[in-house]
């Protein structure tokens, strides 16, 4: 668990040092941890990269990427002068075993210099072609010796399937111990996605409901409103099953159903999610169209600005069977869930950007109230919206106000608005974690490799079957009928206005 103390002297080497993630989200997650005290007293971030750059203009594009992402802002030149001198730039070539060495000599000369073996965290900031390259480099030139000390974070994707997943978790292992890897799923650090945990195991009050005597089915939606932007190229070979379902919702799935937790050990945790993963039913192949929607936005409107198919987007072939949606009817095979639907959903080029869950409880087991007097009675609600909307709200029956026995649905709200402190972002959570060595938001080998074999019919299946009907859903709507019937066989519909600020009716 993440303390205030600060961490041991730690040198952060990223690969990719020069890219997109680096520059959005690495440095300003380093930076406001510096601001708030959370970084080691001696640290040392090398971004390697392909360009020659002089650790000067190294710098200058950082501070550019501080002014356009991160959550405070520009840097102030106070702390500016403060935080930089801790970065430099080293040109590296990946498969060149000579910028390894080099890249030692540097490393030895922070740990002579500050008269400790510092801590190591290697940030693997490259497509995942690369990943093989690096650990067999790092482990040749011993960079990463010390195994309580030094530390790898890998980025997804973890694979394309689950054999390409176990390929890679082998080729990992070789070089490092598992506690050694950090598999990063940003989601994870999501402060409204930890609340989860604490919500659930740190009240009394919700554990005893939480099961199939009193939950109807649980929701989870991941919606964009962005279509591919420039990454059509990637997401051919993505697609939404194993860009969001394989890691994200699953994630989410894992924390709304697991058990709880003997402690807050990582590894306990971890254990009680790929319990999860591993209670959730397998589809057989001719039942895949039962449990499985998926959809491709053509072109439409959204936000009041004509958008074009995915079809017709960069990179993109015009007869692409790639989904941009995914919307699946799980089922828990345990004494906790059985019968319970849990629906996942996530699409490009829906109507809002939203990504929330929504618990929904059984109705009353008999009104006693008559359908004259008031609504009918309404389910009570729990939704955690996950973001932009960052907010827990439970909706229940109430009297309305007045001389007559009416009944109206009200909510309470716990809203992040109203807290004084504004929420880290995910990778500051993350990052500070990976320093510490705490992996409990990390995904293990086992967990990886689990949530590959739960779509992996699915996979299949839409791999090898090319989709008649797409593109089935106009860009700024909330995705395919086909959805809509996937769940209204229960006689249940999506939620999709739960994460409005008035009461859900
Ligand atoms: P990018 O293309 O912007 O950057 C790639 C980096 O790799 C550059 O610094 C480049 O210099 C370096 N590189 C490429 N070939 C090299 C070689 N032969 N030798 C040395 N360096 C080489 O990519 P990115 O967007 O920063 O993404 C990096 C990784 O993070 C990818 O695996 C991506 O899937 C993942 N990721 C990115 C984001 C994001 O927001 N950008 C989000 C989640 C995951």
């Amino acid at each position: 668990m993440k303390t205030s103390k600060k961490a041991a002297p730690a040198i952060i080497v990223i690969f990719g040092g020069t890219g997109d993630l680096a520059k959005r989200k690495l440095i300003p997650a380093f930076y406001n941890l510096f601001l708030d005290g959370y970084m080691p007293e001696k640290f040392a971030i090398i971004g390697l990269g392909r360009t020659e750059l002089v650790d000067e203009d190294y710098r200058k594009r950082l501070n550019e990427g501080l002014a356009e992402f991160s959550r405070k802002g520009a840097p102030s030149e106070e702390k500016w002068v403060e935080f930089n001198p801790n970065i430099t730039y080293c040109r590296s070539d990946i498969d060149d075993a000579q910028s390894y060495k080099e890249l030692a000599e540097k490393l030895d000369v922070f740990d002579k210099e500050w008269g400790v073996r510092a801590n190591r965290l290697f940030y693997l900031s490259v497509a995942p072609r690369f990943i093989e390259a690096v650990t067999v480099n790092i482990s040749e030139s011993g960079l990463a010796s010390i195994p309580e000390q030094d530390r790898i974070v890998i980025e997804k994707p973890f694979g394309h399937n689950k054999e390409t997943a176990i390929e890679l978790n082998k080729l990992l292992t070789r070089t490092f111990q598992e506690e050694q890897i950090y598999r990063i799923d940003h989601y994870l650090g999501k402060e409204t996605v930890q609340n989860i945990l604490a919500f659930r195991f740190a009240n009394a009050l919700f554990e005893p409901l939480w099961n199939r005597n009193f939950i109807d089915y649980v929701q989870i939606t991941v919606a964009e409103q962005v279509g591919v932007e420039d990454r059509g190229g990637y997401y051919e070979s993505a697609g939404a099953l194993k860009d969001m379902i394989q890691n994200h919702l699953l994630q989410i799935l894992c924390m709304v159903a697991m058990e709880a937790p003997a402690s807050f050990a990582a590894e306990e945790i971890r254990n009680r999610k790929v319990d999860v993963l591993r209670a959730v039913r397998r589809f057989k192949t001719d039942e895949v169209h039962h449990y499985a929607v998926r959809g491709q936005y053509g072109e439409g409107w959204v936000e009041g600005k004509k958008v074009p198919g995915y079809r017709e987007e960069e990179g993109v072939d015009k007869r692409s069977n790639t989904e941009t949606y995914a919307a699946i009817k799980f089922f828990l095979d345990n004494w906790r869930w059985q019968g319970v639907p849990f629906y996942l959903r996530t699409g490009k080029r829906m109507q809002e950007k939203t990504s929330s869950i929504t618990i929904q409880f059984r109705p009353v087991p008999h009104s006693t109230f008559p359908e004259s007097q008031g609504d009918s009675l309404t389910p009570n609600r729990l939704t955690i919206n996950i973001q932009p909307q960052m907010d827990i709200r439970l909706r229940f029956m109430t009297k309305k106000t007045g001389l007559e026995m009416s009944l109206n649905p009200s909510e309470m709200v716990f809203d992040y608005d109203n807290c004084s402190t504004q929420s880290p972002e995910a990778y500051e959570t993350l990052l500070l974690d990976a320093l510490q060595g705490d992996a409990t938001l990390f995904m293990r080998s086992d967990q990886v490799e689990e949530a590959w074999d739960v779509i992996t019919p699915i996979q299949e299946v839409w791999e090898n079957r090319e989709s008649l009907d797409f593109a089935n859903y106009a860009a700024g709507t909330w995705g395919p009928e086909t959805a809509e019937a996937l769940i209204a066989r229960r006689g249940h519909v999506w939620a999709i206005n739960s994460h409005k600020k008035s009461p859900a009716k």
